[in-house]
């Protein structure tokens, strides 16, 4: 039988890949762009990769169709996942075994890796302006305005970027002074360093974990730094490896195809994924490991706490040991727990260790032991069907929830108002409760029939009060009019905070993470009026949108408002985001006690219910 060529997927052992050929052994040599060429001065996979991405700019610049475009991006991307020999895969014609590569890109790939050019590609470039493939990486700017740059004498990302920040672009027929700031705001993101949501940073540091785990003498492997912390978004990945036998562990850490470099620093290996995050590796003995792990998970500004709590105990906190000062022989540490004990605070959560006073609660003993988990949660909330812009029905939703082991569900869909999304007319929400009520039929976890309310822009809420009052929960969300001022939207949020069905306050601040900021509102009077009025606050799972942020639970806590953890799921898949949403709890120091969707179905009902006759 024989084996598929290893593309995309996770990365082959370093055992079962095939040892590189005497002469096709790369050596790496940077070329003008920064990529890298053989030996023999022959393109690797990266250069090929680049090549093919820039074709693509410059198809699209052409207005050829999307799927032709989308053909070379997506072979540019198999390069950059290939975890086997490109020489041979060419040398055997094998390249269509990839998973996007079909046999005219590569015949494209065989005539860039065998002539270090291709006819197609050169053809592309004469066609245009010079420079105009890299400055079609800014969406604003077409064939047309590339044109005029390149008249202007502005033909590279930096100039233009230049004559931005000097107000000079505008002067350019076509573009006015707001498409300038777009330029100028596009360029400033190309730049920054790239960052993941968690779960794309996830699935890329399960992938890395796999393949670490099978280094020689692996005792334990872990992710550290940010993503272990769970921050929103992770601009590096940090993993600690404990192995019996670290040298071996280390170039196999080191020989790993799939990355791009594996620059070496003592028992530190830095490396990156193209178009991925850097990657760092801490290869230490399995003494070392607790430390180790503990320096490379905590902001600076917990480890900062721990060693000024360390000073006064006479202990001698580094990531290699830990000892007591004056005396040679280590502390004996085998988990971070242990490093905590000795210098006489609780262990703290990882998602804690921010420097953000937890080491000061933890000495006076009023740091939270009892943080929500994964399992403390009991109902999913906020979820959509197919009667707004769920992908799925009632019953799949339920029966998806009820496997996961849920007591309730609420079906939230949305109300007439976002009609884009195919908010419900009060006839349909009523066909709605008919189904809701044939499935309870047929399924035990609890159905509660609810909404996802539009906060108009005045305050109100989208439906009268005699369809409110029949629901069972009510989540009210803003969804439109972010641009309010914030006078405006302090009134509009306490308006609608004020209706005695306001109960949950749905992805509080409306921020989507890395691409829209926060509405404007004074966020401490609305936590003030939400306190009084006794309504909770949703912490959305949700990973583009993880609202109420961590910093502001914070504060809503401190004033005894309560939680529900929601997924906000549009199809069952996204009942994952439960433990994105959890994450966010933990990081708002939220305990379990405070979050109402951790209750039993009864006692969530009533907390929840627009109908309480304590209102
Ligand atoms: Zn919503
Ligand atoms: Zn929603």
């Amino acid at each position: 039988m024989t084996k598929r060529v290893p593309g995309i997927g996770p990365p082959v052992p370093a055992t079962a890949r095939p040892a590189p050929k005497g002469g096709a052994r790369w050596k790496r040599k940077t070329e003008p762009g920064g990529v890298l060429t053989t030996a023999e001065g022959k393109l690797d996979r990266l250069a090929i990769a680049r090549r093919l991405r820039e074709m693509a700019r410059l198809l699209d610049l052409a207005a050829q169709p999307r799927f032709k475009v989308r053909a070379y991006e997506r072979a540019a991307q198999a390069l950059e996942r290939l975890s086997s020999d490109l020489g041979r895969l060419v040398a055997e014609e094998r390249l269509t075994e990839l998973h996007g590569i079909g046999p005219r890109l590569a015949a494209v790939i065989t005539e860039l890796y065998r002539t270090g050019s291709s006819q197609g590609l050169e053809k592309l470039r004469e066609q245009y302006p010079s420079g105009a493939s890299e400055l079609s990486r800014i969406p604003e700017l077409g064939l047309t305005r590339i044109k005029a740059l390149s008249g202007a004498g502005l033909t590279t990302i930096a100039q233009i970027k230049e004559a931005a920040e000097m107000g000079r672009l505008r002067a350019i027929k076509g573009i006015g002074e707001s498409t300038e700031r777009r330029i100028l705001e596009r360029i400033r993101r190309l730049d920054a360093p790239p960052r993941l949501l968690l779960p794309a940073a996830d699935a890329a540091a399960e992938e890395l974990l796999a393949y670490l785990r099978r280094a020689p003498g692996t005792v334990a492997a872990e992710v550290a730094a940010g993503l272990r912390r769970r921050t929103e978004t992770v601009d590096e990945l940090v993993f600690v490896l404990a192995s019996t036998r670290p040298a071996a562990a280390l170039h196999h850490v080191q020989s790993a195809s799939f990355l791009s470099t594996g620059k070496r620093e003592g028992h530190i290996v830095r490396a990156s994924r193209p178009g991925n995050l850097p990657i760092e590796v801490r290869v230490v003995t399995l003494r070392r490991y607790p430390t180790e792990l503990l320096f490379a998970t905590g902001a600076p500004a917990h480890i900062e706490g721990l060693q000024r709590v360390a000073g006064p105990r006479r202990i001698r906190l580094e990531p290699s040991v830990l000892s007591r000062i004056g005396h040679a022989a280590p502390l004996a540490v085998w988990s971070e727990a242990d490093v905590y004990r000795f210098l006489g605070l609780p262990a703290i959560s990882p998602e804690l260790r921010e420097g953000e006073g937890e080491i000061e609660a933890a000495l006076d003993g009023t740091l939270p032991d009892d943080l929500v988990s994964r399992t403390d949660v009991q109902g999913m909330v906020h979820c959509h069907t197919v009667h707004s812009d769920g992908r799925h029905t009632i019953e799949q939703m339920a029966k998806a929830a009820e496997a996961l082991g849920m007591k309730y569900l609420t079906i939230t869909d949305h109300s007439p108002a976002a009609s884009y999304a195919g908010g419900l007319t009060i006839d349909r929400l009523e066909a709605q409760w008919e189904e809701i009520a044939r499935v309870q039929e047929v399924v035990a976890v609890k159905l509660l029939r609810g909404s996802e309310v539009d906060i108009l822009a005045d305050g109100a809420l989208d439906y009268p009060d005699r369809i409110l009052e029949q629901l069972d929960v009510v989540i009210a969300s803003v969804h439109q009019r972010f641009r309010l001022d914030t006078a405006q939207m302090t009134r509009r949020l306490t308006r609608a905070m004020a209706h005695p069905c306001f109960k949950i306050w749905g992805h509080a601040l409306g921020r989507l993470v890395l691409s829209r900021p926060p509405i404007e509102c004074r966020v401490e009077e609305v936590l003030d009026v939400i306190a009084a009025s006794r309504a909770a606050v949703e912490i959305n799972g949700d990973p583009r949108r993880l609202d109420l942020p961590p910093r502001w639970i914070r504060a809503a806590r401190d004033r005894g408002i309560r939680f529900v953890i929601s997924t906000d799921a549009h199809a069952v898949s996204d009942y994952r985001n439960l433990q994105y949403g959890v994450d966010m709890a933990r990081r708002g120091w939220v305990r379990r006690g405070e979050v109402l969707n951790a209750l039993g179905a009864q006692a969530f009902g009533r907390a929840v219910s627009p109908a309480d006759p304590e209102k």
